[in-house]
């Protein structure tokens, strides 16, 4: 074994991961391999040899929040390297950001890592017998949940996104390098896997779904086959970013058979087939109701949340209404809503009939209104019920654990608030009785096993 300096000398690298849960994982593979390269990582400005500021376009908004980032980074700092979604944009940085030292788009770990290492050479020769990254990366996430991403890019052009523009078409991982990556963060203390790309349901298209290998064994580089191979695991497994299209309707019966969670976040956006097709988006509201109500026969735990965006260019007062009524039938458990806002270079910009801001304020108050009052008298119907928690913290205020049900995303869904006596760690699950419900989030009574 070669020997190493000692890693104090190593040069210190900060990250400011902004964005999406997507961007987060491309924060976790550069900082695993700065890791490995023997960099140290550090967690404030002034301790740092350089920062690197993975940034969000998909919205206005986002752009702004990245470019103060990028700008305090600067001040506080001043050797900056950024990347991710709005270095895409080179130009718009640079003119905001002169000094910063190096851009690059979305999933450029390559650049990112060679860019720290020509602005910031570590002097300390790394050696890999000592220098051990964990066999999980490091995790920006807490240990016992991890975001699994299995493909890049979108075939979808919606007029709104501009995803495809940046990050290109879909370009899906092989099964057998998904599943390998699975498995090693089962291996290291994962217990909650959530499966992550612009469209779920459409892994392995681009690949005419290529047979490939995992532990000797062939399996399809398609989502059936992967929601089955996960269910294998023995742990949580839960699905982002699906379409309703037919095939989804076999992954159904995993769930109701306690394989994966019965679980599906489905980005619908609106449900006016006017809107849906200048939004440019593959659905039609009547076979999405019906489709709802088949896989809720199917598997009567099944949670379903959704994302709508309201004030869409040309949206009328009966496409609302249209809205609200599917709401209140589709009867979704977790609900997010944006008020549109043009993105610079979408389609949808183009559109006639750009709503008021005011009006779109309003239309976006009157929607959550309607969705609180069905998803408070969802979680109300839990009451009394046996639910399995997966443990995620200790609330310190309320005296109590905090986990989450299977019907719980971390981060965008509510959480339960778990009464219990005894010990208990992060990612473990413990059985309980629902005994109370607000609007967002449950209470609980750990039982007695
Ligand atoms: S499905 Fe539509 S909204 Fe989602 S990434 Fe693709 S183009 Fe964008």
């Amino acid at each position: 074994m070669s020997s190493s300096k000692p890693n104090t000398d190593a040069k210190k690298i900060g990250m400011i991961s902004l964005g999406c849960p997507k961007a987060l994982v491309d924060s976790e593979r550069i900082l695993t391999q700065l890791r490995a390269d023997g960099y140290e990582l550090v967690g404030d400005y002034h301790g740092a040899d350089m920062v690197v500021v993975n940034t969000c376009g998909f919205i206005d908004n986002a752009k702004r929040e990245s470019l103060d980032a990028i700008g305090e980074a600067l001040r506080e700092n001043g050797k900056v390297i950024v990347t991710g979604c709005l270095g895409a944009n080179a130009e718009e940085i640079r003119e905001a950001h002169p000094n910063v030292l190096d851009i690059s788009g979305p999933h450029a770990y390559e650049q990112v890592v060679g860019a720290v290492h020509q602005y910031a050479p570590n002097p300390v020769v790394h050696d890999p017998f000592v220098d051990l990254v964990p066999p999980q990366g490091i995790k920006l996430t807490p240990r016992h949940y991890a975001y699994l991403k299995i493909s890049e890019g979108c075939n979808h052009r919606c007029s709104f996104c501009i995803i495809p523009s940046m990050r290109g078409d879909l370009v899906s991982r092989p099964i057998g390098d998904v599943m390998e990556e699975a498995t090693r963060l089962k291996a290291a203390g994962v217990r909650e896997l959530l499966v992550i790309s612009q469209d779920t349901s459409a892994y392995g298209v681009d690949r005419k779904y290529q047979t490939d290998f995992w532990n000797g064994r062939p399996l399809k580089t398609k989502m059936q086959d992967l929601c089955e191979a996960l269910g294998e695991l023995g742990i949580w497994v839960r699905l982002h970013y699906v379409y309703p299209y037919p095939h989804v309707d076999k992954i159904i019966p995993l769930m109701a058979q306690g394989k994966i969670l019965p679980y599906l976040d489905i980005p619908f956006q609106h449900a006016s087939m006017r809107i849906l097709k200048d939004m440019k988006r593959p659905a039609a509201t009547e076979n999405t109701l019906a489709r709802i109500n088949q896989w809720r026969r199917d598997c009567p735990e099944l949670t379903i949340r959704s994302t709508f965006i309201v004030g869409f260019p040309g949206e009328t007062d009966t496409d609302f209404d249209e809205l609200l009524a599917f709401l209140e039938q589709a009867q979704l458990d977790r609900v997010g809503c944006f008020e549109y806002s043009p993105v610079a270079g979408a389609d949808a910009n183009e559109l006639p009939g750009h709503v008021p801001d005011d009006l779109k304020h309003e239309r976006y108050q009157r929607f959550m209104q309607t969705q609180q009052s069905i998803s408070a008298a969802r979680l109300a119907a839990k009451v009394g019920t046996r639910q399995t928690i997966i443990i995620d913290g200790i609330d310190e205020e309320r005296d109590c654990l905090v986990g989450r049900s299977s019907a719980d995303a971390p981060e965008i869904d509510g959480v339960v608030f778990v009464e219990a006596d005894g010990d208990y760690q992060a990612g473990q699950l413990i059985e309980t009785t629902i005994t109370g419900a607000d609007d967002y989030d449950l209470f609980a009574r750990a039982l007695d096993e």
